[in-house]
């Protein structure tokens, strides 16, 4: 049996590590936070992850792209910066020369080696690893796992039925446990904080914190929702926050800016209204 603490998903979980905006804001110290594109055809995903960063905080957000998608990304952001970032050689240099907060690698990127390579090269920082990212660990997720393991909790892995399917085949087989049992176990086996997601989010914690979002209304069923949690949750990563409390923040943060979008709402409305939802939570602490 897996045993935890449950409880339902709201502020009081994480209102104190949130990073309020104040006099002495200073852009670097509200965090880098870097989203990873994929190749040209596919570059929405992480302008998504990179609009919802900034939204919730994050000081300075950088997109690493393919230089075949620089064109297409470079027409369609201003406040975001963009960085050729092709090879695993180039990622390196570039972690060992800036000051970077957190990562999110996984919408639209592709699965196949390269993703896991990148994602090897940042096993000691703060990521969230999302769709493609989570996919490309299919044949062996221990790979992953084992490069995690050390130190605090630092990975967010943010699946949804299928992709959790693909990392924990057993777990999600398991028809004795409950939904926030999976995740708890998943989450002690990948040494990661655990973000279910579907109509009932639950995000589970190692140190055996679980938690149950029940603010998503159903229209976030909708292409590039998960693109825009993944941004909120590294830019809460970016600024401080530990895993678990990253992960609930942002998805608590989600279903509250879905709330103000209303029905028929695209992902892009969504990243754009993270500020305001952003806004009325921190007004009530
Ligand atoms: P993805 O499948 O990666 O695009 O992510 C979809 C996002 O929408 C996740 O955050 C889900 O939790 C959320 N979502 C999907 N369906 C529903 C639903 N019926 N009610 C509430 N949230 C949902
Ligand atoms: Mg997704």
């Amino acid at each position: 049996a897996v045993r935890g603490r449950l409880s339902e998903n709201g502020p009081q979980i994480w209102s104190a590590n949130l990073p309020l905006v104040g006099a002495d804001s200073h852009k670097y110290r509200r965090g880098h936070l870097v989203i990873f594109s994929g190749e040209a055809s596919k570059t929405g995903a992480a302008r998504l992850s990179a609009i919802a960063g900034l939204k919730t905080g994050a000081g300075l957000v950088t997109v690493a792209s393919p230089e075949n998608a620089m064109v297409a990304n470079a027409a369609q952001l201003t406040a975001v910066m963009l960085r050729k970032v092709d090879s695993e050689a180039e990622l390196s240099d570039w972690l060992e020369n800036a000051k970077l907060s957190a990562f999110v690698l996984g919408p639209g990127f592709g699965i196949g080696s390269h993703a896991r390579d990148f994602v090897l090269a940042l096993k000691d920082r703060p990521l969230v690893l999302d769709a493609d990212g989570i996919t490309s660990f299919r044949d062996d997720p221990a790979i992953l796992f084992d490069a995690f393991a050390d130190g605090e909790t630092h990975l967010v892995l943010t699946p949804h039925e299928g992709e959790f399917g693909r990392l924990f085949p057993d777990i999600a087989a398991d028809e004795t446990l409950s939904k926030p049992e999976k995740a708890l176990k998943a989450a002690r086996r990948a040494h990661a904080a655990i973000v279910y997601k579907g109509a009932d989010t639950v995000i589970a914690s190692p140190d055996g914190r679980v938690a149950i979002n029940t603010n998503g209304p159903p229209w976030l069923a909708t292409a590039g929702s998960g693109d825009v949690l993944a941004g909120m949750i590294g830019a809460f990563l970016a600024q401080g926050l530990p895993t678990f409390e990253a992960a609930a923040a942002g998805v608590y943060l989600h279903g509250q800016a879905a709330g103000l979008a209303g029905p028929y709402m695209t992902a892009e409305d969504l990243a754009g209204l993270a500020g305001q939802a952003m806004a009325d939570i921190t007004a009530r602490f």
